[in-house]
């Protein structure tokens, strides 16, 4: 995979000569005159590698590193700072705004490479655990803690804003069954099945988490209730067309239940959850493989849809 490196320079000069080198170096190399430029570019892609030059027009590199650390929470971008100035008293100042390394100008390009390659294997490292610490390992979908974190985000925004936004959360029925009678290696294979066809009808915007064992939850944010439920429909029914083979050719299939609410019934994110729940259990309750919505009227628990 290419490393994205953002080399910000006022001097066209610096820029040209640390370009040519880098690319030289098989790095997709991106440029910028000044703080201000840098940080659009930085905003707009995805990059390994910051390199700046401290003082410039508009923003400085110590500006720059400030905003870059403030909005990468997750450290993905290393950044190397260059100078002439060899104040220490400037370079704490540089690693205190967030640099990660820094650079005496006139820059050695031998050396710049060093530092590149040591940022790259920083920021890749950070990248994979960032992955590892958000990930369900077996189903490869969000896992319990960072689907919650950012079910949190999207449901303050939708309150902030007062946009639409629906939780779904899917069961897979008589789960028990099937590890009993094909194994529970099989049984992984049926939620890794489930959770790859899910993530197909995920739309832009929207994510999907597994909550535990063979519980999944879909967020749906600006869905209102028939973007939501054609969604959720979608996954349930070619859920039930899924057919699982075993290692000794044996094959079957399984069906899911569905609780379904919408935010604009809801309190909290607590409140959210415990709906949609009460939803699945009446999904399961009055038959199970179908999707129920916890109605607007509060109390009532309303069975919508029922194929079969
Ligand atoms: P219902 O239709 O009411 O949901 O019944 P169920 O059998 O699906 O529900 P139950 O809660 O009784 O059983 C869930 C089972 O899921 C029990 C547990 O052993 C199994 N399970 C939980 N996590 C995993 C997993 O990671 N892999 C496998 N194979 N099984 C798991
Ligand atoms: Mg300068
Ligand atoms: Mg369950
Ligand atoms: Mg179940």
């Amino acid at each position: 995979m290419e490393t994205n490196v953002l080399v910000v320079d006022d001097s066209s000069f610096f820029r040209d000569l640390i370009r040519t080198d880098l690319e030289s170096n098989g790095y997709k190399v991106l440029l910028a005159e000044d703080g201000a430029q840098a940080l659009s570019v930085y905003r707009s892609h995805d990059i390994h590698i910051l390199i700046t030059d401290l003082e410039m027009p508009v923003m400085t590199g110590l500006e720059l590193c400030w905003h870059v650390r403030a909005e990468d929470d997750q450290h993905r971008t290393f950044t190397i700072l260059m100078t002439g100035d060899t104040e220490t008293a400037r370079r704490i100042e540089a690693f205190d705004s967030g640099a990660d390394e820094f650079l005496a100008k006139p820059v050695d390009l031998s050396m710049l490479r060093a530092r590149v390659r040591a940022g790259e294997r920083i920021s890749r490292m950070h990248r994979v655990m960032v992955e590892m610490l958000h990930t369900d390992y077996l189903t490869g979908v969000l896992n319990r803690r960072y689907f919650m974190e950012r079910l949190e985000r999207a449901y303050g925004t939708a309150m902030e804003t007062g946009a639409a936004m629906a939780v779904a959360m899917f069961d897979i029925d008589h789960f028990k069954t099937i590890n009993d009678t094909h194994g529970h290696s099989n049984g992984d294979l049926a939620l890794k099945r489930f959770a790859d066809n899910s993530a197909l009808h995920v739309p832009d915007g929207g994510f999907l988490g597994r909550l535990g064992g063979e519980e999944f939850c879909l967020c749906l944010p600006a869905a209102d209730l028939d973007g939501a439920l054609a969604r959720v429909e979608a996954i349930r029914r070619s859920t039930a067309e899924l057919v699982v083979e075993t290692g000794t050719g044996v094959r079957f299939s399984f069906t899911v239940s569905v609780g379904m609410c919408l935010i604009q019934d809801t309190t909290s994110v607590a409140d959210l959850m415990s709906q949609a729940d009460e939803a699945l259990y009446f999904a399961k309750r009055s038959g199970r493989n179908r999707t129920v919505l916890r109605g607007a009227e509060g109390v009532t628990v309303k069975a919508l849809f029922y194929v079969m």
